[in-house]
C-alpha cells in the first residue's frame, strides 16, 4: 500500500544507539507548523525559521525540555523530499530520540513507513527510480566494487541510457501511429528498415546490458559458495578457517561491524559468501541429524561447489559416485562450477598426482587443519570470474527488477520485428514496440504500479 502522501511524517534519520549526534526528520506540509510549536530558538529572532540556517535552541513538549539541539528547516521544494522539511540534529541518546518522535506525533506528524522519505522525492519529481534504487543500494555497499556501481547509478548514467532508448523508440513509434490514421492513403512514414534497425540496436543493447547482470549480482550479493561432502571431511574446519581468517583482517579496521557480513570474504576485491550448508559450521552433530539431503539442497544457491574429499576416498570410482550423487540432488548442478577439494594432505605421504589425469575437474589439494592451501583455492574460486573492480563498464545491472523488464524489451522488439517481416498491420507492430516503451518507462519510474513502488521502498530502512 502506498502510505498517504498528504499526512507529515516522522522518523529517526540513524541508526538507533549511543553517539554524539542523531537526527530526526520531519515532513510534509505540516513540517513548519510543528517546528514551531515544539522548538525554540535561544536567541529570540522574528524571521525565524528562515530555510536552510542552523538554529540553536531548545526542543520541548509544552513546557517538559526534552533537549538543546540544532535544527534545520528546508523549504519545499528545496529539500530532500521536495516538501517542506525539517531535521532535528540531538543528543545522540535512543530515549531523546523516542521523545522527539513522540512529541512530533503528538502535534500531528506521524511516523514514517520504510522509505517513505525517498518514496515522497521521488513522486515529487526530484529523482527517478533508478536513482532512488541506487540510494538504497549506496547505504548497503560495503566494499568498493557495490559502492561504484551505486554511485554511478546515482549520477545518472544508466537513466540516460535508458531515456535516450526510450525516446528513440516513442518517436518512431509516433510515426509508425500516424500512419494508422492515414491507412486508406497507403503512406509509409517509418522506413521499415529503419524501423527494424532501431529494433536491433535496443535488442543488442538490452542483451549487453542483461549480459552485466551476472558480474553486477556477483558484486552486490557475493558469490555464493557451498562445501559439500561427506561427513568428517573436514568441511567446517575449511570454512571456519576461511572465515576466522579474514574476520581477523578485517576487524583490525577501526569501526567496522562484523555482525552483518559474517559470511562474507574478499578475495582480490570480489565478495565470497560462503552459504552454510546444513549448519556445517556449528557441529558434527547438525550434519547427522538433518541428514546429508538438505545440504544438497542448500547447495542448489550457490555458484560454486566445493567438494571436499578425504585421501581415504581419493579414488575415481569413490569421486564419481560423489559427482553422480550431486547431479541428482543438488538442483541445478550442472550449471555450477565444481572444484575438487582434497583435505588432509597433511595425512598423505605424497600427493595423488594422477588424480587430474582421471578426473577432468579442478582440483585443489588442502590441509584444512594446518591452514595449507588454502589461499590457492581461493584464487581458484574468484579465477572463475573474470572481473576487476577497479575496471567496471559505466553501467552495470545489478536489480532482478530491471533483468525482467530487459528481458520482456527484447521479447516484445523481436516480436516487432517478426511482425514487420511478416507486412502485418501497423497497429500490431505499434503495439509492440508500446509495449517495450511501457517497460523502459517501468524501469525509469516514468511509468509506475503500486507493487514495483511496494517492492522497493520497503526494503529501504526507516527515515531514508
Ligand atoms: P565436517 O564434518 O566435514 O565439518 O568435518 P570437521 O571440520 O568437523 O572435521 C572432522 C575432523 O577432521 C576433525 O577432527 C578435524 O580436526 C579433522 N580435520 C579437518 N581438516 C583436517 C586436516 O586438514 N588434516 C587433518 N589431519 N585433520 C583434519
Amino acid at each position: 500500500m502506498i502510505p498517504n502522501l498528504d499526512e507529515t511524517i516522522c522518523a529517526g534519520a540513524t541508526p538507533s544507539g549511543f553517539g554524539a549526534i542523531g537526527i530526526v526528520r520531519l515532513s510534509g506540509k505540516d513540517a513548519l507548523s510543528i517546528l514551531q510549536q515544539v522548538f525554540v530558538p535561544f536567541k529570540k529572532q522574528t524571521d525565524f525559521p528562515k530555510p536552510r540556517r542552523i538554529y540553536f535552541g531548545t526542543f520541548q513538549n509544552g513546557d517538559h525540555w526534552i533537549d538543546e539541539l540544532q535544527t534545520v528547516y528546508y523549504k519545499a521544494p528545496h529539500s530532500y523530499t521536495g516538501e517542506d522539511m525539517v531535521e532535528f540534529f540531538h543528543h545522540g541518546s535512543p530515549f531523546i530520540q523516542r521523545k522527539i518522535l513522540e512529541t512530533l506525533i503528538h502535534h500531528g506528524a506521524r511516523l514514517a513507513e520504510p522509505g517513505e522519505f525517498t518514496l515522497r522525492a521521488f513522486f515529487h519529481g526530484k529523482f527517478d527510480l533508478i536513482k532512488a534504487e541506487s540510494i538504497n543500494d549506496l547505504i548497503f555497499a560495503e566494499h568498493e566494487a557495490s559502492h561504484k556501481i551505486a554511485m554511478q547509478q546515482m549520477r545518472g548514467y544508466f537513466s540516460n541510457r535508458i531515456s535516450q532508448l526510450r525516446q528513440k523508440l516513442i518517436d518512431l513509434t509516433a510515426l509508425l501511429e500516424v500512419e494508422i490514421d492515414f491507412s486508406e492513403e497507403d503512406i509509409e512514414f517509418v522506413d521499415r528498415q529503419i524501423l527494424i534497425k532501431t529494433a536491433k540496436e535496443i535488442i543488442k543493447e538490452s542483451q549487453l546490458l542483461l549480459d552485466t547482470f551476472k558480474t553486477g549480482n556477483v558484486l552486490k550479493n557475493g558469490i555464493p559458495v557451498a562445501i559439500v561432502g561427506k561427513p568428517n571431511v573436514g568441511k567446517s574446519t575449511l570454512l571456519n578457517r576461511i572465515l576466522n581468517e579474514d574476520r581477523a583482517i578485517v576487524s583490525d579496521l577501526p569501526g567496522t561491524t562484523r555482525d552483518y557480513i559474517e559470511d562474507m570474504i574478499y578475495v582480490q576485491g570480489l565478495p565470497l559468501r560462503f552459504i552454510d550448508t546444513a549448519g556445517i559450521r556449528h557441529s558434527e552433530d547438525a550434519i547427522e541429524v538433518v541428514g546429508i539431503n538438505k545440504t544438497y539442497e542448500k547447495a542448489a544457491e550457490a555458484e560454486v561447489i566445493l567438494l571436499m574429499i578425504e585421501p581415504v576416498d581419493a579414488r575415481e570410482e569413490e569421486i564419481s559416485s560423489q559427482i553422480e550423487e550431486l547431479k541428482n540432488k543438488v538442483p541445478g548442478f550442472s550449471e555450477k562450477k565444481l572444484i575438487l577439494v582434497l583435505n588432509k594432505i597433511d595425512l598423505m605421504d605424497e600427493l595423488p598426482s594422477h588424480w587430474k589425469k582421471i578426473l577432468d575437474f579442478e582440483t585443489v589439494f588442502i590441509s584444512a587443519k594446518r591452514n595449507e592451501n588454502i589461499d590457492i583455492l581461493l584464487e581458484k574460486i574468484v579465477s572463475f570470474y573474470q572481473i576487476q573492480p577497479s575496471h567496471l563498464p559505466d553501467i552495470i545491472l545489478t536489480n532482478t527488477r530491471h533483468v525482467q523488464a530487459f528481458q520482456n524489451i527484447i521479447k516484445h522488439l523481436k516480436e516487432a520485428i517478426h511482425l514487420i517481416e511478416l507486412n502485418s498491420s501497423q497497429d500490431l507492430v505499434s503495439q509492440q514496440c508500446r509495449l517495450a516503451i511501457h517497460e523502459l518507462g517501468q524501469i525509469t519510474g516514468e511509468i509506475t504500479n503500486e507493487d514495483i513502488l511496494d517492492s522497493i521502498f520497503s526494503r529501504f530502512c526507516i527515515g531514508k
